[in-house]
């Protein structure tokens, strides 16, 4: 009997039919003998609709602690309607809220970290032969108080049950039958991947492919979990992600697309000394993660930094900067979100000249500006209006991978 992990995301649970197919596989799963724990996340657009009834109270600050006791209600309502769908089937079926599952978490509100999960419940659970359910993307801190796990958590619930009940599988199911080398619903002759590296996969997730979220493939691997994305509609195999593969090694893995992204330049600050540090510092206090950053040179002894954050992000960057007013000053703040990422991953391209400047000129025949440019060992990443960023990827897919 072995322990099996399975996540569903909102699509595969949307509706009721939908539901019952996913019963369906938890079920057979079950009736082969083994142990189940199901996570699953709101349905369908349920998480975005919350969200849209916050603002319509208060679309500038709605509190941080109430957007996680309303956006937590998604999960509510899915694994209960899971359970229900189960004993339908006839199978033993209890669903759990994050907290009930042992879920804590630390206290950043819409972002928390997974401090510990307390497996008492669970393993009781199983022991009584029950398939347990359990809600993603939610926790409990140390008040008390329900937290969330950042958008696309659902999917850091299940690798971190995986990993402290020591499971024998965890797979993510979704609304396509793998990874691809891009997106494959933008990208027509997208390649699926039998497997990937955890490295490569985490940039992925990290530059934009939503398929998985990048917290969860950084605790897969450090807890070893081999995560395997799969369909929930079609029953076949789907993408590997562990530490060694057998893949041959390609120049790029795969191409991305990130639209949430947001340019915020600070214009005519003093060049001197200690204006970036404490810049970049006071960001850090408001817990903004600061992406790409650009300096130049501005006139009469100023200069401008530009740098990219998400739009989740813009509003505590723009408070952020705001609050510096005094502190030091600028003569502007400059905010755009107008603006996409598009990158190109993959581990064989450190030793490999030429990369940059073939993903430049793919950009070039394709007639697009490029705005900002990044790059690491295993990256690069470039800047670019976001209603061509469909087109961009498409171009630069061509240009590496046909
Ligand atoms: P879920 O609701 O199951 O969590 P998501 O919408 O979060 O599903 O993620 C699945 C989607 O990720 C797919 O529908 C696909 O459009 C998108 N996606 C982006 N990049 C990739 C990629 N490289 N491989 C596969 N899917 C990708
Ligand atoms: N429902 C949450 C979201 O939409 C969590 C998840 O789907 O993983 O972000
Ligand atoms: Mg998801």
């Amino acid at each position: 009997m072995a322990l099996i992990v399975k996540k569903f995301g909102g699509s595969s649970v949307k509706d009721a039919e939908h539901v019952m197919n996913v019963a369906g596989i938890v079920v057979d799963e079950y009736k082969a003998g083994n142990d189940v724990i199901v996570v699953v996340s709101a349905q369908g657009d349920t998480t975005d609709d919350l969200i849209e009834k916050a603002k319509e109270i208060n679309s500038a600050t709605p509190l941080k602690r109430e957007m996680d006791m309303l956006m937590t209600a998604g999960e509510q309502i899915s694994i209960a309607l899971l359970a229900m769908a189960i004993d339908k089937l006839g199978c033993p079926v209890i669903s759990l809220l994050g907290w009930q599952a042992g879920f804590s978490t630390d206290s950043h509100h819409g972002k928390a970290r997974i401090k510990k999960i307390n497996t008492e419940r669970m393993k009781t659970e199983l022991s009584k032969g029950n398939i347990i359910i359990v809600a993603g993307f939610q926790g409990l801190n140390k008040y008390d108080d329900l937290t969330t796990l950042g958008r696309g958590g659902s999917d850091t619930s299940a690798v971190a049950i995986a990993a402290a009940m020591s499971a024998d599988r965890c797979q993510i199911y979704t609304d396509v039958d793998g990874v691809y080398t891009a997106d494959p619903r933008k990208v027509k002759n997208a390649v699926k991947m039998d497997e990937v590296q955890y490295d490569e996969m985490l940039e992925m997730a990290t530059l934009g492919a939503q398929v998985l979220n990048n917290r969860s493939v950084e605790m897969a691997k450090k807890y070893n979990v081999e995560l395997e994305v799969l369909s929930s509609l079609e029953r076949k195999p789907g993408t590997i992600i562990k530490e060694h593969v057998k893949m041959e090694k390609t120049l790029i893995r795969g191409v991305a697309k990130d639209t949430s992204v947001t340019t915020i330049s600070v214009v005519g600050l003093k060049d001197q000394p200690g204006v970036a540090f404490k810049l970049f510092n006071k960001l850090a206090q408001y817990k903004v993660n600061v992406d790409i950053i650009l300096q130049s040179v501005g006139r009469h002894g100023t200069k401008d930094i530009t740098f990219t954050v998400s739009h989740e992000q813009m509003d505590d960057a723009i408070k952020a900067m705001e609050s510096m007013k005094g502190v030091f000053d600028y003569s502007d703040l400059k905010v755009n979100n107008g603006l996409s990422k598009i990158s190109i991953v993959g581990a064989g391209m450190e030793s490999n000249p030429g990369v940059a400047s073939k993903m430049f000129e793919a950009l070039y025949d394709a007639d697009i500006n490029i705005h900002m440019i990044s790059t690491s060992e295993t990256k690069i990443s470039v800047l670019i209006e976001t209603e061509l960023a469909d087109k961009a990827v498409q171009a630069v897919h061509d240009a590496f991978i046909g």
